[in-house]
């Protein structure tokens, strides 16, 4: 099966793959998180991004469409794979389409994460997030057990570099412009399943996982 989260940042994208992936074993492409790893190690692709990524404007579709084309190339395709931020706008879904046909898979399932913009901003504003480990926290709904320091790896927490006010209205006016098409786009085929991502983790995680099985069945 393969599978897409669409949603603004913070709508709990993140954390709900984490948990997803985690039950089925599937395999993660978070565009956000390869962005951020090129930056961190400032690698060619990650300087050429960054200019976007800091401010929240989207990358480029031909990097973006090429990045996610490379990591197919070298994906394991008996597995299951999860779409974390891709595409996030019609020309991405489409060159997705095509890009899955080469490898006779298809999207399954597209699941929207509906929620109130003043609970996102909230979320986004207390965000941190762990590089190397790729968890993410936030200090009023889930902090880490010692202050700053990732559960897992126990490297220093940050806040993401996007995390501005300025960056979070700009990638809402974003979303609303670019990815609010790809509802429809994707409801046409019959594969959308809205999320009531204001919900707690574990009763979004829920409807997602009851979506999931029902497909998978
Ligand atoms: P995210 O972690 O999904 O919020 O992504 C962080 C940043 O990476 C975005 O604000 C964009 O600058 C860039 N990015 C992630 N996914 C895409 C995409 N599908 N198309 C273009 N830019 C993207």
């Amino acid at each position: 099966m393969n599978i897409l989260f669409i949603g603004p940042s913070g709508s709990g994208k993140g954390t709900q793959s984490e948990k997803l992936i985690f039950k089925y074993k599937m395999t993660h492409l978070s565009t956000g998180d390869l962005f951020r790893r090129h930056t961190q190690k400032q690698t060619d692709l990650g300087k050429s991004v960054i200019f976007y990524t800091n401010k929240g404007e989207l990358v480029p579709d031909h990097i973006t469409n090429k990045m996610v084309d490379d990591f197919l190339n070298t994906t394991c395709h008996d597995e299951s794979i999860l779409f974390d931020g891709f595409p996030r706008n019609l020309n991405q879904a489409k060159e997705l389409a095509s890009m899955l046909k080469t490898y006779s898979r298809r999207l399954d399932q597209v699941y929207f994460f509906n929620i109130s913009v003043d609970l996102l901003i909230d979320r986004l504003k207390g965000r941190l997030w762990a590089p190397v480990s790729g968890k993410l926290y936030h200090i009023k709904t889930k902090a880490p057990k010692r202050i700053g320091l990732c559960d897992v790896s126990g490297e220093t927490l940050i806040t993401r570099a996007d995390d501005t006010e300025k960056s979070i209205k700009m990638r809402l006016e974003i979303f609303q412009k670019e990815t609010q098409p790809l509802l429809e786009y994707y409801d046409n085929q019959n594969i959308l399943i809205q999320i009531q991502a204001q919900q707690e983790p574990d009763q979004v995680f829920d409807q997602i996982d009851q979506a999931y099985k029902k497909q998978a069945n």
